[in-house]
């Protein structure tokens, strides 16, 4: 019995996820998304990634059903996105849309009300939020009084009320400082480890690789790499040798291509099998070298190669659409 219970759980729990297939939306002449596929299961934060006017604003609305798609589907659990499970959605658009003179806390209880709760959940909801993201303080103030930062957390807080299923969040990281990142990025594991799944765009990409474990980037509308942020780094078909010279040091080296700010700090971009002493040697022989080091290319740069603003040749792993 424990047996068939656990299997069932399992089934269940891989079967609660969003699957987006071969969405396609054209605006006249532009090709805005070509046939982009996506899965973000619980317990998953996916990073969606893409040079500006990729489509990621435009798959996440299609997700949230705001855009009418030409071809493709959207499913959650296997099953087309309908209102009570949309309502299971979360989502934080990027253009932060709020009615500036209303109340913090009343605009808040005012949208808990809208997706359907009574006055005193959406109210317990509210307080709840407002204490978790350091906004309690603030609650009778009008929200244009509050900073963009702050202002940001209110948005983010629209988004939770309901304890999402699926959280669609578009770059949430946008305009906070450091210290709102770390306990945005926190909250962000926590309702994860709840069981959300969670899609969210950044032009951050440090933070991508610390927050998602998988990433889909797209480039004109299409979808050009997907992946494990790690596999995709160890797939890579180059490595990157970082050195690092006590006082600036020209050095222009034929083992791969050269990066440096500074003339201090160099990163060698060589193919995987190089091997990295020979290259270190050939930097100490040019000067007095304090540091080094031989690592898989981080995910900025897998990014770069992959919408082919680098050189590098992009990994490939696997052919699963994820
Ligand atoms: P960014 O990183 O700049 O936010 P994005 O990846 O979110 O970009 P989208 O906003 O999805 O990109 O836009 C994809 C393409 O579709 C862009 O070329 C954009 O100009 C176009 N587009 C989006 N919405 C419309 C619209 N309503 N009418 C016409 N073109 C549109």
């Amino acid at each position: 019995m424990g047996l068939v219970v656990g299997v069932w759980c399992r089934h269940r729990y891989r079967a609660r996820m969003l699957q987006v297939d071969g969405l396609t939306k054209r605006y006249g002449e532009l090709l805005a998304l070509d046939d982009v596929s996506l899965t973000v299961r619980r317990g998953e934060i996916v990073g969606f990634l893409g040079p500006n006017g990729a489509g990621k604003t435009t798959t996440m609305r299609a997700i949230m059903q705001l855009v009418a798609m030409d071809r493709g589907t959207v499913t959650w659990d296997g099953r087309p996105v309908d209102l009570a499970t949309r309502r299971r959605f979360g989502y934080m658009p990027a253009e932060r849309g709020m009615y500036a003179r209303m109340r913090v806390r009343d605009h808040l209880v005012y949208y808990g009300r809208l997706s359907g709760r009574s006055a005193s959940t959406a109210a317990a909801s509210t307080d709840r939020w407002l204490e978790r993201l350091g906004l309690t303080g603030r609650a009778d103030d009008e929200i244009q009084t509050l900073s963009s930062g702050n202002q940001q957390r209110v948005q983010f807080a629209l988004a939770m009320l309901d304890e999402p299923d699926l959280l669609v969040l578009d770059e949430p990281f946008a305009g906070l400082d450091p210290i709102a990142v770390d306990t945005l990025s926190d909250l962000l594991r926590e309702e994860v480890a709840r069981g959300t799944a969670l899609l969210l765009s950044s032009h951050q990409l440090d933070l991508v690789a610390e927050v998602c474990s998988g990433v889909v980037i797209v480039d004109d509308g299409r979808v050009v790499l997907r992946g494990e942020v790690s596999e995709l780094r160890s797939a890579s078909t180059s490595r990157v040798v970082a050195v690092e010279f006590a006082t600036v040091t020209p050095w222009d080296t034929a083992h791969g291509r050269v990066e440096s700010d500074d003339g201090r700090r160099y990163r060698v971009h060589v193919a995987v099998d190089t091997d990295p002493e020979v290259v270190i040697a050939e930097a100490r022989a040019r000067g007095d070298v304090i540091g080094y080091g031989f690592s898989p290319p981080d995910l900025s740069e897998i990014f770069l190669a992959a919408v082919g603003r680098d050189h590098m040749e992009p990994a490939v792993v696997g052919g699963e659409v994820r």
